[in-house]
């Protein structure tokens, strides 16, 4: 249950289990549409998490807030709250893409490697074609391979915790003051 999982796979998606209850899977489809231009940020939605709500819900199907509790429906998301969300998905996608620089570094660093010591490929040898062929073979699909591993992989989960440390002081801090 607490182990991250590929969150954009709908299946196997990560459901945290913290006190933050930011995002639902409508919610992030809701902003993702309004940031789009495809909705419009007006409807009724849930005076907690901002999960939106058919008009008749007596309570979320998300964080399980009552529409006649505390915290009443909203029309409109907050700002505050889109931009958590678009903060979220920009340090998840930068983490992402350093993992997998790095995995290109470490696929050049290789292949200099093997050219410099593997003696039938030193530039000394004469053999520059095929010396050639293997540090691009090695660029190529090494630096696919360690750049997929570690960004997809690594990268995904790294990133996910990050952000979502982030999310909940964020939330938390907006929580208290609204
Ligand atoms: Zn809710």
């Amino acid at each position: 249950m607490t182990q991250p999982t590929n969150q954009y796979n709908e299946d196997v998606r990560y459901h945290p289990d913290d006190d933050c209850p930011l995002f639902s899977e409508s919610l992030e489809e809701h902003i993702v549409g309004i940031t789009r231009g495809t909705l419009p940020n007006h409807g009724t939605f849930c005076g907690n998490c901002y999960t939106p709500l058919s008009p008749d819900t007596a309570k979320c199907p998300h964080c399980g807030a009552l529409t006649d509790g505390s915290r009443r429906p909203v029309e409109t998301i907050p700002d505050e709250v889109m931009a958590m969300l678009r903060d979220q998905r920009k340090t998840e996608s930068s983490i992402v893409n350093s993992f997998a620089y790095a995995g290109f570094i470490i696929a050049i660093c290789f292949a200099l490697w093997l050219i410099l010591t593997v003696p039938y490929l030193r530039p000394e040898s004469g053999h520059l074609i095929t010396a050639t062929v293997v540090f691009s073979l090695v660029l190529i699909i090494g630096g696919r391979t360690l750049a997929g591993v570690l960004g997809g992989y690594y990268g995904d989960h790294v990133a996910y915790e990050r952000a979502r440390k982030r999310l909940r002081l964020k939330w938390t801090a907006f929580s208290a003051a609204r």
